[in-house]
């Protein structure tokens, strides 16, 4: 028998909460990842004391008690509840659309006040079969809301018109009567307290890690090291490209220090015009409520994707759909490699999908 049971290829929340579950089964595992820390887009660097989110805002939010409970058997999370607003033209409006956007927008001040406004502005449009997605937003939603919350940002995000982009991207736009700023429907909502490297402290805790090191430039050497290699890195590259390569959209963080104590008011602004090349700025000090005399935010520009950037939002298009089954058939014939996580499934997972699919995995690997 080999050195290792497992070889965990990367260390993001899937390989770590599998490297976790199969140690807490008398399992032996050596994390692998090509960057200089654990954890994955979850990490965050603390610049001025802060917990600077180095790959994204993250914000946990669930419906699953049982995974609410896992994530907080390592560290406590707090309260912290998602209230974006949106910028658009020096105008404020509080999102997701609710009552408080709706008196923003129109003045309106009841529910059917409100439901007549955007019912009366869709059918004044008459679009019976909306073929992309301008046309499905403004069917849904009516002209206002898109024009000023919707079109800039969702053009910005996938770098093409909304009259290019496919209908399918937006399949309903949720709607709120009630004055409720709460981004998120779910049950349990909040931010590991102290920032997810404790979560991620937590997760590998008496777990080997080496750091800096790409599985790819050793391969066979690594292979050789475990009798069982978990892969959370891109399966394209897994199997050389040989299907070509699967497509991503990028993102570019700009970080900025500041000599203010709060420089936004809220830790998500969005920027709705297409005019601002970024998306949005996110003030990391509110997501813990932080008191710091200085303050980090990042402005997030949607980028292009190449093979150097970071590959952040796949592209579940026809194209990249058949390639992606077509590395999954690959993939299914394995008998000693688990391909899991965001990259090796091609596929957007939020953070308590990822561990509530790392757990399924662990449970059907060791047939419990
Ligand atoms: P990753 O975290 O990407 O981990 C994969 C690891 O594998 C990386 O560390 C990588 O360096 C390593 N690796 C890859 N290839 C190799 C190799 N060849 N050799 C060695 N190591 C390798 N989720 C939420 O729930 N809430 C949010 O608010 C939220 N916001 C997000 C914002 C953005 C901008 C993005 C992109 C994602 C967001 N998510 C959010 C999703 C969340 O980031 C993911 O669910 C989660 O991080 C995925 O974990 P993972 O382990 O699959 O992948």
């Amino acid at each position: 028998s080999r050195e290792y049971d497992y070889l965990v290829v990367g260390s993001g929340l899937f390989g770590s909460v599998f490297a976790h579950e199969a140690k807490k089964r008398g399992k032996k595992c050596l994390i692998i990842d090509k960057r200089d820390h654990a954890g994955g887009n979850v990490y965050c660097k603390e610049v001025e004391g802060i917990n600077v989110h180095q790959y994204g805002a993250h914000i946990f939010h669930t419906n699953d008690k049982q995974i609410w409970d896992y994530v907080n058997s390592f560290v406590e999370f707090n309260r912290y509840t998602n209230t974006p607003v949106a910028l658009y033209k020096d105008k404020l409006y509080n999102l997701p659309f609710n009552m408080n956007t709706f008196y923003q927008l129109w003045g309106v001040k009841t529910p059917q006040e409100a439901k007549d406004k955007i019912q009366s502005q869709i059918e004044a449009l008459d679009i019976k079969e909306p073929s992309n997605l301008e046309e499905q937003a403004l069917s849904l939603i009516g002209p206002d809301i898109y024009e000023k919350l919707i079109k800039g940002y969702t053009e910005k995000q996938w770098g093409r018109s909304a009259t290019e982009l496919p209908a399918f991207i937006i399949k309903r736009l949720p709607v709120r009567f009630t004055y409720d700023n709460n981004y998120f429907n779910d049950k349990y909502q909040g931010i590991p307290i102290g920032g997810y490297n404790k979560l991620v402290e937590g997760l590998l805790k008496d777990i080997e890690v080496r750091l800096s090191v790409d599985y790819f430039e050793n391969r066979e050497e690594w292979n050789a090291l475990a009798d069982t290699i978990v892969f959370t890195g891109k399966i394209d590259q897994y199997y050389n490209y040989e299907f070509g390569q699967l497509e991503y959209r990028s993102l570019k963080f700009e970080h900025e220090t500041h000599d203010v104590e709060n420089y936004q008011g809220n830790a998500v602004v969005n920027y709705t015009e297409r005019e601002v090349p970024f998306t949005r700025i996110i003030e990391h000090k509110h997501f813990e409520f932080g008191t710091q005399p200085k303050t980090v935010v990042t402005k997030e520009y949607p980028e292009e994707w190449t093979s150097e950037k970071e590959p952040y939002y796949p592209i579940n298009d026809a194209k990249n759909t058949s390639t992606f089954k077509k590395y999954q058939e690959l993939a299914d014939k394995e008998t000693n490699v688990i391909f899991g996580g965001r990259l090796a499934e091609y596929r957007y997972y939020d953070m308590h999908q990822i561990i509530g699919s790392a757990l399924k995995q662990v449970s059907v690997h060791f047939q419990e």
